[in-house]
């Protein structure tokens, strides 16, 4: 009884369910493509209803895209507020599940949940007061862990859209965020390497200058956030970040931005343990929601 816990990874492409209570217990995960709210919705609940109609559930827990609204005490808590994807603007994804399943239901952005997800899960990081994971794919978003917790503000962090130096004569692309044009996100998403070298990310080969300026790219943004919030670690993941050669560009790339500045034997000396790909692989998401989900039941609802 009361045993499993629900994860949703709730996608622009696709919602990603589990149920299990961490990375060793999965009992069972389904992916659905992201449609409509109803056809979408109703499908994740058909997975969970015979799970907590049986009593087997304590609680779920939801990483949402967004922007979404995170106040407790906002009457649109657990709504996903403004985006482009049709039908999905104003959507009460806890509500419906929490009414629906009459379980505890958590809430966070898909990125606050993954960087929770990769600090609960992997013993290396358990201990950190602060970690900060960079997800770039069809957009680029940040989560952030301060002081053990997810960080909430007035809003959450859209660092993902944070400016970014753009010498506009060795790099002419405008950049496609519909908000700010040349953003990080905008210069640097999945989606902006496919328009400016004119196929996806995933067919660029080692070797392209595309990688080092994206390598570049993302480096201006890690530094940025390595001055403001100083993470004891930075997870980076998402579709782009497979590129294999990725990983070790940004970390040269950080460290010839920081100059050294900062006198950590992590930055100076160690930057492979101190930028890391995600210990959950492409399940960061999922089980951060399912870690939510543990401590909201521990708390009683
Ligand atoms: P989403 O952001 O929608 O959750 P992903 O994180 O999987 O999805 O990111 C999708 C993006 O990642 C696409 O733009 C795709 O071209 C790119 N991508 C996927 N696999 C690779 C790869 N192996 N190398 C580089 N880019 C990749
Ligand atoms: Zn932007």
């Amino acid at each position: 009884m009361n045993r499993w816990f629900g994860g949703i990874e709730a996608g622009g492409t696709k919602f990603i369910c589990l149920v299990g209570a961490g990375p060793n217990t999965i009992v069972e995960e389904i992916r659905i493509p992201t449609t409509t709210p109803v056809e979408t919705i109703g499908r994740a609940l058909k997975f969970f209803e015979p799970y907590a109609r049986r009593g087997e559930l304590a609680a779920v827990g939801i990483a949402s895209f967004g922007p979404v609204d995170l106040n407790p005490s906002s009457s649109t808590y657990g709504c996903i507020t403004t985006t482009p994807k049709p039908g999905w603007a104003g959507v009460d994804l806890r509500g419906q599940i929490h009414r629906a399943l009459h379980l505890p239901v958590a809430f966070d952005t898909d990125v606050n949940a993954a960087a929770f997800g990769e600090h609960t899960w992997n013993p290396e990081n358990h201990s950190l007061e602060s970690l900060v994971y960079m997800t770039v794919g069809t957009g680029i978003g940040v989560g952030v862990i301060a002081n053990g917790r997810p960080l909430h503000g007035l809003l959450h962090s859209e660092a993902g859209h944070m400016a970014v130096p753009h010498d506009i004569n060795r790099d002419p692309f405008p950049g496609i965020c519909p908000y700010h044009g040349d953003c990080l996100e905008g210069l640097a998403c999945g989606p902006a390497l496919a328009r400016r070298w004119g196929c996806p990310a995933e067919a660029l080969p080692a070797g392209h200058p595309a990688w080092e300026l994206e390598g570049e790219y993302l480096a201006f943004g890690l530094a940025n956030l390595v001055y403001t919030i100083s993470p004891q670690r930075i997870v980076l993941g998402g579709g782009v970040a497979q590129h294999p050669d990725l990983h070790e560009i940004v970390r040269r790339q950080v460290q010839r931005i920081l100059n050294g500045y900062l006198r950590s034997p992590l930055l100076l000396e160690k930057m492979d343990q101190y930028l890391v790909p995600p210990a959950l692989g492409s399940r960061s998401g999922v089980l951060g929601a399912i870690a939510m989900a543990r401590q909201v039941a521990e708390r009683g609802g």
